[in-house]
């Protein structure tokens, strides 16, 4: 079998294309903390600021100097709750490394009407109700949820195993999809014999973060494969967790890496920001 392309940027754009007259019309505001120069984080606020152009939308760039204490950028925090300008903003993980372990205190203090990365406790428990309550989602399971739509994937009744159980991609997508009454089983480092679970599934999502974990022989024929892993290899390339040649020729649909994944993460903090700004309005 050789598998369709599931085609991230192809997805992304069309749902840009949806939001970009709510945003001529809303006028939304994204604001990006950064804090030192982490290369890959570099990147990844490049492509979210491209994608805000090419939506019209406004967009600024709060880069803190890496040495920054907890304090000031907790300062940052607070002005950006309270400036009603601002709809929505993000403060880019990971963070250095006298930082990092506060992550937790950092995101309880972002007003949940402005949490765009739907990280804190409030937005991720409103996805635990249904799918109606999915308002601000994690942008990443948010993003992989549009992309089976886009491609016309349905979830119903299938057997989805998710590798992987971070609190932004793996738990979230599982509940996501949860509540599009899929079937989930999910993995983790302590899951014993892997392949045995995860060639159950119809569906296959991987989050982990592992250049090639899942080899063909961990899948049957016919399944659709998320790979949302970004990682690094030996000659400075990216690739997903999947080993991509094997799996393709057994899958009936795959994302590739770069390409897949990623646009979608970014597509969908698009669409959050754009949500946001509608119940603030409401409000
Ligand atoms: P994480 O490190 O928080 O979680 C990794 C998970 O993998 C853990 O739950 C762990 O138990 C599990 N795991 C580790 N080794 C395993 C093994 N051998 N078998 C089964 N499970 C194992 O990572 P994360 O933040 O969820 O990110 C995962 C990957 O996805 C990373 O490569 C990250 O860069 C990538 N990512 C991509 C996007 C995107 O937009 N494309 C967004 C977020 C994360």
């Amino acid at each position: 079998m050789s598998a369709l392309l599931l085609s991230g940027r192809e997805a992304a754009d069309a749902l840009l294309a949806t939001l970009k007259p709510k945003v001529k019309k809303l006028d939304p505001k994204l604001v990006v903390v950064q804090v030192g120069d982490d290369p890959a984080s570099a990147s990844y606020i490049r492509q979210k600021f491209r994608s805000c152009e090419a939506v019209g939308m406004r967009s600024e760039h709060r880069h803190l100097k890496e040495d920054v204490s907890l304090e000031e950028l907790m300062k940052n925090v607070e002005e950006l709750n309270a400036d009603p300008d601002v709809t929505g903003f993000i403060v880019q993980v990971p963070l250095p490394a006298h930082l990092q372990p506060h992550v937790p205190e950092i995101i309880r203090v972002i007003d949940p009407k402005k949490d765009v990365d739907g990280f804190g406790a409030y937005n991720l428990g409103k996805m635990f109700l249904s799918k109606e309550f999915e308002h601000l989602p994690p942008a990443t399971p948010g993003g992989i949820v549009a992309l089976l739509e886009h491609y016309n994937i349905s979830v119903e009744g299938k057997h989805v195993v998710v590798v992987g159980r971070s609190n932004t991609v793996g738990k979230p997508i599982a509940v996501m999809l949860l509540n599009r009454n899929a079937t989930v089983t999910v993995c983790h480092r302590h899951t014993k014999d892997l392949g045995a679970v995860t060639r159950q599934a119809d569906i296959l999502i991987t989050a982990v973060g592992k250049e090639k974990l899942i080899t063909a022989d961990m899948v049957k024929e016919g399944v659709v494969v998320i790979d949302v892993g970004m990682n690094k290899t030996k000659d400075g390339k990216l690739c997903g967790d999947v080993e991509f040649e094997s799996v393709s020729k057994k899958a009936s649909a795959i994302t590739p890496v770069p390409g897949g994944v990623g646009p979608m993460t970014v597509a969908s903090l698009i669409r959050n920001c754009v949500r946001a700004k509608e119940r603030q309005i409401e409000r």
